[in-house]
């Protein structure tokens, strides 16, 4: 060994550079071979993959209908904090794909509790229509991918003409293993969707999984496919399990497939409809004074409300940003004060994303008993028992003026209402809110018994503020949604409706 390096540090350079040179050419050729062979392998995955499904039959494709049974879990959105909801669904995913619209239906719970959604997407522009409330809205968030909450990928059949469509941005993967069986590994990313890897195996050219990336680094979202039928000489699993950040998410339980079905109808929204205008742009962070020592601050889909009661300030409303939003009232109040309170709505996800800022700002947590873990866990840090003031059915701070009652329903076991006794306003969430600038929102059963609860609790509520909206409703509002409540109903015409 010592004498081989001797003669190579004795060299001639001349040759040393001429073998460098040789043996980098030979690296970059490797490499040209390896770019070429990996594509050509991507080219030939992709047309075993169309060929498994149906060759030019899935090819020449003009139009699908999925209609999906689903059971999903709703991690973070249940009704109880110690418990895990599951929730039937029922969707109906019509896709012409020559023009690239989307019919989206969905029926959400069981025949005595339902909500049901309608989207449309004409290759341009998203609609949103309300069957209750017969309103038909542009909505500009709506495309291809999220038109159906991108319950088209649950289909692998519609992965594999998504990949046909962009088959150049096919990327071979490797080999991986699935239930045992060798799988080639393809990722692509489709226009507007995020990036995808398809598992095809070996033997039969089918899907087993596609794993799509999570919001969470590093996680995946994970849909296997399995129990293949065939329509047409078109083939398709019947069963999709997704699961994601090491938990199960959705199950389907019954699925019907059409190929080339009539759509003449499909993409048109009805035209005897309200059109609905367009909603208020809350896209600003903006705090507003409402009353003597009441503000209101928030953007999107996060608002709260602030007392400054004198001596500290309090707020109900946990949204992200809580800290932006405290920061703004100040500001505009011109006066520094702690944040000695905040009222916590109830445990879902969305409205715990402030919890961290809370901790940070010193606040104690007035929430119910039940409802503690789960705050413990969104604020991330140590929260000593003396953080929380528990509330028991009811609860008055900051001697009287800020006053909280607990009130049960579907959507939460608990929901803290909240009363800024001398403005006359109540701040709530997930129960009474609009985006449009004028008119009342859709009622329903819980607004009922909400004003039940409130007359009880001698609240004379004038205004309502809420989580959700920087629009403050008015008492004739929450009576006007109250008068013209009226059930959801399943359009007749709807196959999802008769299941
Ligand atoms: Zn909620």
């Amino acid at each position: 060994m010592k004498t081989r390096f001797k003669n190579a540090e004795t060299g001639n350079v001349t040759s040393m550079i001429t073998n460098f040179s040789l043996v980098f050419l030979f690296i970059i050729i490797f490499l040209t071979m390896g770019v070429a062979k990996a594509d050509e392998k991507s080219q030939q995955l992709v047309d075993r993959v169309i060929t498994a499904y149906g060759g030019d039959k899935l090819t020449n494709l003009k139009s699908l209908r999925v209609v999906d049974k689903t059971q999903s879990f709703s991690y973070g959105q249940s009704s109880m904090a110690d418990d895990i909801d599951n929730e039937l669904n029922q969707t109906s995913v019509t896709l012409d794909l020559h023009n690239q619209h989307i019919d989206y239906r969905r029926v959400r719970g069981n025949k005595s509790h339902f909500t049901i959604e309608h989207q449309l997407f004409d290759g341009n522009k998203g609609l949103s229509i309300d069957h209750a409330m017969r309103t038909v809205e542009q909505n500009e968030g709506i495309t291809y991918f999220n038109a159906d909450r991108s319950q088209h990928l649950n289909l692998d059949t519609a992965l594999v003409l998504l990949l046909h469509k962009q088959r150049e941005q096919a990327e071979y993967a490797g080999t991986a293993y699935y239930l045992g069986e060798l799988h080639d590994k393809l990722s692509f990313q489709a226009k507007g969707y995020p990036q995808m890897t398809l598992l095809i195996n070996q033997r039969s050219g089918y899907i087993g999984k596609m794993m799509q990336a999570h919001w969470l680094e590093g996680q995946f979202f994970n849909y296997h496919f399995s129990d293949m039928k065939q329509s047409k000489g078109i083939y398709y699993a019947s069963r999709t399990y997704v699961s994601g950040d090491n938990k199960p998410l959705e199950l389907t339980v019954a699925r019907k497939v059409e190929f080339n079905l009539d759509t003449t109808h499909s993409f048109t929204p009805p035209t005897d409809y309200a059109v609905k205008g367009q909603s208020i742009d809350f896209s600003k962070l903006e705090a507003t004074k409402l009353a003597d020592n009441i503000y209101l601050a928030g953007s999107n889909w996060g608002f709260s409300v602030f007392i400054d009661t004198g001596e500290y300030f309090a707020a109900a409303g946990g949204y992200f940003q809580l800290g932006k939003r405290f920061e703004a009232v100040k500001k505009l109040a011109n006066v520094d004060k702690p944040l000695k309170y905040l009222v916590v709505s109830h445990h879902h996800s969305d409205h715990l994303s402030g919890m961290k800022e809370a901790a940070a700002l010193g606040a104690s947590f007035i929430t119910v008993k039940a409802h503690i873990d789960a705050i413990r866990e969104a604020a991330e840090v140590e929260l000593p028992d003396n953080r929380f003031v528990i509330v028991d059915e009811k609860g008055s701070f900051a001697e009287g003026k800020l006053q909280v009652l607990d009130f049960a329903s579907s959507h939460s076991n608990h929901n803290l209402l909240t009363y800024f006794t001398d403005a006359k306003l109540l701040f709530s969430a997930d129960l009474f809110a609009s985006h449009q600038p004028t008119g009342a929102p859709r009622g329903s059963k819980a607004l009922i018994n909400v004003k039940a609860k409130l007359a009880d609790a001698g609240f004379e509520v004038s205004h309502f503020a809420a989580a959700h909206s920087g629009r403050v409703l008015t008492a004739a509002d929450f009576n006007q949604s109250i008068k013209s409540f009226t059930p959801q109903l399943c359009p007749k015409d709807w196959e999802i409706c008769h299941n």
